[in-house]
């Protein structure tokens, strides 16, 4: 086994996954839809490839929900914790920085935050929507 693994859970511990590697991007969304699915004000992402996050219990009781065909959003039907949300037609898994404690969470940037309803001065870059090359415009705004 690699030791690159890192361990999650659900709220409750009936789903586990396990993510492989590292993630490509680690940051911050605050477009609306996360701030609805996850009650908060902002949802912090790490995104793997598919390939790279399975779930290894409990994938009986992991339910998913799309609003739309870009996010399906995976929670738990016995706590309702959320885990991770799949982009099937990107090719990568969002799984809640929140999801894997023992990985370091280290954001490099804000997306979607002409959305958002709290400020984080953090130096990061701040994309309007997301960058050029994820099918954004590239344009970023002030902190
Ligand atoms: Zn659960
Ligand atoms: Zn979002």
């Amino acid at each position: 086994m690699s030791s690159d693994q890192y361990q999650g859970r659900c709220f409750c511990g009936a789903v586990e996954i396990t993510a492989s590697g590292a993630p490509f991007a680690m940051g911050y969304c605050h477009c609306k839809d996360c701030r609805a699915w996850s009650a908060g004000p902002v949802n912090a992402f790490t995104l793997w490839k598919r390939d790279e996050v399975s779930v290894t219990k409990g994938e009986d009781v992991l339910a998913s929900f799309a609003l739309s065909d870009a996010s399906h959003r995976k929670y738990c039907t016995q706590c309702g914790g959320h885990v991770m949300t799949d982009h099937p037609g990107a090719d990568f898994t969002d799984v809640y920085s929140a999801i894997l404690p023992t990985l370091k969470f280290e954001p490099g940037v804000h997306v979607n935050y002409e959305s958002a309803v709290v400020r984080m001065k953090d130096g990061l870059p701040k994309m309007k929507d997301f960058p050029a090359e994820m099918g954004g415009s590239g344009e970023t705004l002030p902190e």
